[in-house]
């Protein structure tokens, strides 16, 4: 104490004064400091609260209709987001119908039965008009003999269409999606399978893509509206681009389809079948299309589609588009002549390790 004074004594004023006031401002730090600590404990004891990021984007898991253009925001919620519905991944959940026909039995069938069927061959159906054994035993008796006519009319195509809806219905048990492409279409069911897996097939989806670009304005002048349609523009999946209808809405449609259903829709509206089915979903039973751009058909120039997109594509077909021929957009492994569909190129790119294919197939894109 004494030796304190003694420092003191020997201070001056002023000297005093900057120690006095250094060690004022310490002290406040710390008392700071102390309060910081104490606040950040209160903090940790409050509920937390989760921040989520709310997709106001199109939903990776779409549910009916649901269009939201506004930005994406950030903002504090309290509860966790709903479980995501039940989505079916399995192939079995999945029923794919052919529509064919004897003229196409060799020219058509028989690449597609050489390669994208095996990827499918359980699940794959064929509607056509006359029996074939040969055929019979490739596709495991898959082949359906309709009584249907042979020729292209609207009336024995329509017929078809029908009967692929029945042999849906008759095995419809663990199904959860019918999904039609025509026997010139190479379908990618991989594709198709994580395409499926992102919708909830107890919702009502007709899921396709048009190929005229708008929603078809039809007179009805002279023709019966079938019973509770209602007469607007509608769109309608071609068919050689592929369609899929959720088991939701193929519920719905049982009644009108089955016992001639499907085929009257068809006359009353005068249109082919593709066509009544877009009527009915849509005029008759208010589901719109869903329309998706990785399905092609030979009715669209189907070399738009990017080298680098081809592989996720899930449907194309080969044919005419007015006097141009359109195919998948690939060049190789096969030449033209050996591969003239392009389907075997495209089986063998998705499928490298197939022992038919050639080697290194996979770094041709
Ligand atoms: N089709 C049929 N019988 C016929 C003509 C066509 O079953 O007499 C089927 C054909 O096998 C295909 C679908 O109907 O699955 C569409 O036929 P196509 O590709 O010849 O005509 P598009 O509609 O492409 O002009
Ligand atoms: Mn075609």
């Amino acid at each position: 104490m004494r030796s304190i004074r003694r420092f003191c004594r020997r201070l001056s004023w002023l000297q005093l004064i900057v120690l006095v006031s250094g060690a004022v401002v310490v002290g406040l730090n710390v008392l700071k400091f102390r309060q910081n600590n104490e606040a950040r404990d209160r903090d940790r004891a409050k509920p937390v609260f989760e921040v989520h990021h709310l997709e106001t984007e199109k939903p990776r898991i779409p549910t009916a209709k649901r269009v939201d253009s506004r930005p994406t925001k950030w903002i504090r919620v309290t509860q966790q987001a709903a479980p995501a519905p039940k989505r079916d991944k399995s192939l079995d959940s999945l029923h794919i119908s052919i529509k064919t026909g004897l003229v196409y039995h060799q020219s058509r069938l028989s690449v597609l039965l050489e390669t994208w069927f095996n990827d499918a061959p359980e699940q794959t159906y064929f509607i056509t008009d006359t029996n074939d054994e040969t055929l019979q035993q490739k596709t495991g008796d898959h082949l359906i003999v309709s009584k249907c006519g042979s020729s292209h009319s609207r009336a024995s195509l329509c017929c078809k269409a029908e009967q692929e809806f029945e042999v849906f219905y008759q095995r419809k048990e663990n199904k959860r999606w019918f999904c039609h492409v025509d026997d010139d279409t190479y379908l990618n069911v991989p594709e198709l399978l994580k395409m499926l897996s992102k919708y909830d097939s107890s919702i009502d989806y007709y899921i396709g893509k048009s190929s005229i670009g708008r929603p078809l304005d039809i007179s009805l002048v002279g023709k019966a509206l079938p019973e509770g349609a209602v007469h607007k523009p509608f769109w309608f999946a071609t068919g050689g681009a592929g369609y899929c209808i959720s088991r939701s809405l193929l519920d719905r449609m049982e009644s009108h389809i089955r016992n001639g259903g499907f085929v009257s829709i068809c006359d009353s509206i005068r249109l082919p079948d593709d066509v009544a089915v877009g009527f009915l979903s849509e005029c008759i039973l208010g589901t719109t299309l869903t329309q998706l751009s990785v399905l092609h058909s030979h009715l669209e120039m189907q070399s738009r589609v990017h080298k680098s997109d081809v592989k996720s594509q899930i449907t194309f077909s080969y044919g005419k588009l007015g006097t141009w021929d359109t195919l998948i957009p690939i060049d190789g492994p096969f030449s033209q002549e050996k591969d003239p569909t392009r389907f075997k190129s495209f089986y063998c790119l998705l499928h490298p390790k197939v022992p038919w294919c050639p080697p290194y197939t996979e770094n041709l894109l």
